[in-house]
């Protein structure tokens, strides 16, 4: 049944960071609270003396405090999406929330030391891990793409060509981008140097755009090709990994932000409530209409979303009381992509 398997395979958890160093010497108080065992997200109104005026809490189907490792953050979220590329399936995986919830932390985090090495770089251990213990018997290709999309546009980031690129459609209705650089890698090494080239890119472009890179969503592509014999017949598996770093998510249109900004961040909202009403249709699977038309997001990750694939959204936030109404509004948004 479409219903059970659509919700089975679309996971949300939610993983609250902890306290900057600047925050610990303001004395923030803690409003988010993770409650890793009882699977629940606390968030507190606090009052000014902070005492707790109210709470809320919101379950997950898991959730991350400051105490979780990224390797322990890689096991239960990504590494079986991670698996089920590789068997010839495709998987996206999200990391949602405000600028400095920890986005980035959780996709790519740092090199140095090894254990904080993100979803990123985990998958990239994995896949190659993968390859090398059944590369004898099955040959692999694997690909590498990287673009973003800022202001409903797309661009390539493994080109210098300042160009835009179209999303055209095949005949059968498969969603592309037309002229897309795509690198062919053949180990870790590789796909990392495609990976930081990428980053590269990404922040001039941000500089030359006069936008932080925390305005534009960004999405690192694996596509995963095996070739198998067994006797005489060769079986092609071809599976999609998608890791994609959303813009932030804080209402900039509360902020007063005008003009350009304001044209920003109300495209911004539209891709990612876009997003939401996928997935939570996606979710409900009473739906038959899945609005994958409304943004470029979702148009783009239309196959890698539903069906047999599996999904996978990291909402982030941070736990101080001054984030409180983003940490709420990322609950909220979270909460809905999970049930109807
Ligand atoms: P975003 O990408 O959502 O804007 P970042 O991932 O850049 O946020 O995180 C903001 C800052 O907080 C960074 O300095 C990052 O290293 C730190 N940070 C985020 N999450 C964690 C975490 N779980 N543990 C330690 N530091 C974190
Ligand atoms: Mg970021």
């Amino acid at each position: 049944m479409m219903t059970s398997k659509s919700s089975e395979s679309i996971k949300v958890v939610f993983r609250v960071r902890p306290l900057n160093e600047k925050e610990k010497q303001n004395s923030c108080k803690i409003a988010t609270i993770a409650h890793e065992r009882e699977g629940v997200i606390e968030i507190r109104n606090l009052l000014s003396d902070g005492d707790c005026e109210s709470s809320k809490t919101f379950a997950f189907d898991a959730v991350f405090s400051e105490e979780s490792s990224q390797r322990h953050i890689y096991d239960v979220c990504a590494a079986p999406v991670v698996q089920s590329v590789l068997e010839g399936y495709n998987g996206t995986i999200f990391a949602y929330g405000q600028t400095g919830a920890g986005k980035t932390h959780t996709m790519e985090g740092v090199n140095e030391p090894e254990s904080l090495k993100g979803i990123i770089p985990n998958a990239f251990e994995h896949i190659f891990d993968h390859i090398a213990l059944n590369g004898s018997k099955d040959k692999y290709l694997v690909r590498a793409s990287y673009f973003e999309i800022y202001k409903e546009e797309i661009r390539d980031l493994l080109s210098q060509s300042p160009q835009r690129l179209e999303l055209k459609e095949t005949e059968s209705g498969a969603v592309y981008v037309k002229d897309l650089t795509d690198f062919v890698v053949k180990s870790v090494s590789d796909i990392d140097h495609v990976l930081q080239q990428g980053k590269k890119y990404r922040s001039v472009g941000a500089t030359l755009m006069n936008a932080g890179s925390s305005r534009s969503h960004a999405i690192f592509s694996i596509v995963i090709e095996c070739c198998s014999t067994d006797g005489q017949d060769e079986h092609i598996r071809v599976g999609k990994l998608n890791l994609v770093d959303l813009a932030g998510s804080e209402r900039q249109s509360k902020t007063g932000a005008t003009g350009e900004r304001l044209k920003e961040a109300t495209k911004i909202n539209l891709s990612l409530s876009a997003l939401g009403n996928v997935i939570s249709a996606l979710v409900d699977g009473k739906s038959n209409h899945i609005p994958y038309r409304d943004s470029k997001l979702t148009r783009i990750l239309q196959d890698s979303l539903g069906g047999n694939t599996k999904t996978v959204m990291c909402a982030n936030a941070g736990p101080a009381d001054y984030n409180y109404d983003e940490s709420l509004s990322t609950l909220r948004y979270a909460n809905r992509a999970k049930n109807i």
